[in-house]
C-alpha cells in the first residue's frame, strides 16, 4: 500500500460513508497509522499531521489526526469514522497547508477559523469537536479528500500562494507561471 499522489484520479472521486464499522474499517485505520509514520520517516523536516482514506487508495469516509501536532514523538492518532462539517466560523484565516497527496508543494490556503465537526470514533461513539486554528484546518482539510477536493483548489489561481521547501527545510515561493499554471500533475482536467 501506498500514499497515492496527484494526479491520481482516486484523489478526485467522494468517498462513500462507512456506517457500520467493522474489522475491514479497523484495518484502514491501522494501514493510515503505520503510512503516515512511515511517510514521515522519509520526511525529517515534516509532521504527517493527518490523512484521509483515499490517500491509500480507499473509497471510505475515514480520517485520522494526530493526537499532538507539535509533537513527533507522540505517534497517537484519532480515528473519525464519517465526519461531517456541521458548522465553519469566524474570519477566513490564510496559513501554509500541505499534503501527503501533492508532494513537495505547501499553499497559504484561506480557511474558516473554527469548524463543528459531527463523526464516530472507531468504537462507534459519537463526538462533536469544536476545533479553531490549525485542528479546524486540518480537519476540513482531510474532509476535503472525502469529496475529492485537494488544498490546492483553493488556491488555484492566487500566483503569490504557492510555496515548497528548500533543502534546509525552509518554506519558499515557487514561481506560479512556470510550476502551478501549466502543470498537469496538478490540475490534469485544465
Ligand atoms: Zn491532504
Amino acid at each position: 500500500m501506498e500514499i497515492i499522489t496527484t494526479p491520481d484520479p482516486r484523489l478526485r472521486e467522494k468517498s462513500t460513508k462507512v456506517n457500520k464499522i467493522t474489522d475491514e474499517t479497523r484495518k484502514i485505520v491501522d494501514d493510515m497509522v503505520k503510512n503516515s509514520l512511515e511517510w514521515e520517516k522519509q520526511h525529517p523536516y515534516e509532521l504527517s499531521a493527518a490523512m484521509a482514506a483515499p490517500q491509500l487508495g480507499y473509497l471510505k469516509r475515514i480520517i485520522i489526526v494526530r493526537e499532538d501536532m507539535e509533537d513527533k514523538k507522540n505517534n497517537s492518532f484519532l480515528a473519525l469514522i464519517d465526519p461531517e462539517v456541521i458548522k465553519t466560523e469566524g474570519k477566513m484565516i490564510k496559513d501554509y497547508e500541505g499534503c501527503l497527496s501533492v508532494p513537495n508543494i505547501y499553499g497559504l490556503v484561506p480557511r474558516p477559523a473554527k469548524a463543528r465537526i459531527k463523526a464516530k470514533l472507531i468504537d462507534g461513539t459519537e463526538v462533536r469537536i469544536k476545533a479553531e486554528d490549525s485542528l479546524a484546518r486540518t480537519l476540513l482539510h482531510e474532509i476535503d479528500h472525502l469529496e475529492g477536493v485537494l488544498f490546492i483548489d483553493h488556491i488555484k489561481d492566487q500566483k503569490d500562494a504557492w510555496f515548497e521547501l528548500d533543502d534546509k527545510g525552509e518554506i519558499v515561493p515557487i514561481d506560479y507561471e512556470t510550476r502551478v499554471k501549466n502543470n498537469k500533475e496538478l490540475f490534469p482536467d485544465d
